[in-house]
């Protein structure tokens, strides 16, 4: 019956304000992670299909096009329909969200007020981009305006499918560019669903375009483009790489990357120990730990270490894994085999290097990706589950003495997304604030995102902002005009 969500429009790819087959007539399956069974053929965007996208957003650019002779307060009440049906579909949306995510429902639910919220950011700020006005030599001035960059790809992940959308169109049809959504392989479904928004919403043609498909077809076709001037992606540190290579080989199109982290959450022997589990918990399965910025290193200070240890791991113990349907389930399954294989093999190498295994580590049953809330403790800064990115709900819990100590070995990592401290000393959290390399830093709380906060990462975790204000500069390109007086 949950199968009746998936529209007949669901499975198909989104160019020019239609919904239509791959010219190949290719689909490709989609698969309900509770069961590992296909719920649906999706459309599967080739080359020549990523052709006849981009020159729909192309043409939707040109000058003089609907899109660009549109007020920008009327650009904002687009944006501010589309949340408005967001609002509306919530239910559908989410449900859609759950089934082929394994998301809980109730969090998905909660996800979505979030997401309408951007959408009206954004709606709201799109009659408030401007340039300056500069003083220069001589009898003239300086004007500057700021330009949309033209036709964007976007390329995103399967761990916040909805919210990985909103936060790539909000800021993108707020400056006024035309767009190319690719969802991940695994979850195209409501990036969909929210292409038919927007077209319910009347934004112009080929303003919104979204191709399913695979990373290494579809998405190295839009890298590769010409006519692409900028990539906004959100995914793993290999592949940013590579969309920098395309940028290279190609036109040197401008990009963006969110990609992954090992993020250090500081907890300091003054915290409120019950305060903190729960802080710390959260940080790191909160969906399932498929999250860029999950506090994926939680840092105890010594003196309540064995106590905070023995507090997680029976909240852990207590997080209830299940059919993500089901209300009060914490915990649905992990998007697929491969996540599956890669937690457990990091969970095999920790133990081998004698981290000790709290609870957990292993799969639940025989069908799906279910796996267990796991906690390693007396964990050391080399070993598997201290250095590499799981992305499963792993803690791992590290012991420190001193904060200059904790500061050299929480910034002892590739990567630089998020970082946070648990602390009732505000010198201690603005030292570690101040020092930690990375892109958010939380002090009494983790995870803390909203429509306004610029969010995005340093070193290894890339670099560009989503949300925000600031999140518009990577989509606003700055003209010059230098103007002489007679
Ligand atoms: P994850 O490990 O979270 O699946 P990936 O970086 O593999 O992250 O995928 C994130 C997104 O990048 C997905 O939409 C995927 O299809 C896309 N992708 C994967 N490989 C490539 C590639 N070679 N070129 C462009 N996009 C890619």
């Amino acid at each position: 019956a949950k199968n009746a969500l998936i529209k007949i429009n669901y499975t198909k790819l989104f160019i020019n304000n239609e919904f239509v087959d791959s010219l190949s007539k290719k689909t490709f399956p989609v698969i309900n992670p509770v069961d590992g069974q296909a719920i649906a053929n999706v459309a599967e965007a080739q080359k020549e299909d990523v052709d006849l996208a981009v020159a729909a957003a192309k043409k939707a650019f040109a000058r003089k096009s609907p899109w660009r002779n549109l007020d920008a307060s009327d650009r904002g009440k687009l944006l501010n329909k589309f949340a408005d049906l967001l609002d509306r579909d919530t239910k559908e949306l989410a449900e859609l969200e759950t089934l082929n995510s394994g998301k809980p429902l109730a969090a998905v639910i909660g996800e979505l007020e979030v997401y309408t919220k951007i959408l009206r950011y954004y709606g709201g700020y799109c009659d408030k981009i401007h340039g300056n006005t500069i003083p220069i030599d001589g009898n003239g001035f300086c004007l500057t305006r700021k330009e949309p960059v033209g036709v964007v790809a976007q390329i995103i992940p399967w761990n916040y499918p909805i919210g990985m959308a909103i936060w790539k169109l909000g800021p993108a049809l707020c400056s006024g560019c035309t767009l190319i959504l690719k969802p991940a392989e695994q979850t195209p479904l409501t990036a969909l669903a929210l292409a038919a928004l927007t077209k319910e919403a009347e934004f112009p043609d080929g303003v919104v375009n979204v191709l399913p498909g695979y990373g290494p077809i579809t998405g190295e076709a839009l890298c590769l483009h010409n006519d692409v001037r900028k990539v906004a992606f959100t995914g793993s540190t290999d592949i940013g790489h590579k969309i920098l290579e395309y940028s290279a080989k190609s036109n040197l199109k401008r990009v963006s990357l969110e990609l992954g982290g090992k993020s250090p959450l500081v907890i300091f022997d003054d915290a409120d120990i019950d305060e903190a589990v729960e802080i710390a918990h959260n940080a790191i399965f909160e969906n399932h730990g498929q999250n860029c910025c999950a506090g994926s290193r939680t840092f105890v200070q010594a003196a309540i270490y064995d106590e905070f240890v023995k507090k997680a791991v029976e909240k852990a113990k207590a997080r209830k894994v299940g059919d993500p349907f089901e209300a009060g389930v914490l915990q649905g399954p992990q998007i697929d085999q491969p996540s599956v294989d890669k937690i457990l093999r990091i969970v095999e190498d920790s133990k081998q290097q004698g981290a000790r295994l709290e609870t957990g580590g292993a799969r639940i049953g025989d069908k799906g990706f279910f796996v267990q809330p796991t906690v390693f403790s007396g964990v050391s800064d080399k070993m598997s589950c201290a250095v590499n990115e799981i992305f499963g709900p792993v803690q791992t819990i590290l012991k420190f003495d001193t904060i200059e100590e904790v500061i050299e070995r929480a910034n002892n990592t590739a990567y630089g997304l998020a970082g946070g401290v648990i602390t009732k000393n505000i010198n201690n959290a603005l030292v570690f604030a101040n020092a930690v390399e990375a892109g958010s830093v939380w002090i009494n709380c983790y995870d803390y995102i909203t429509a306004q906060t610029p969010f995005g990462g340093v070193k290894k975790s890339g670099f560009g902002k989503d949300l925000g204000a600031d999140s518009l500069d990577d989509y606003l390109e700055t003209k010059t005009i230098n103007i002489m007086l007679p």
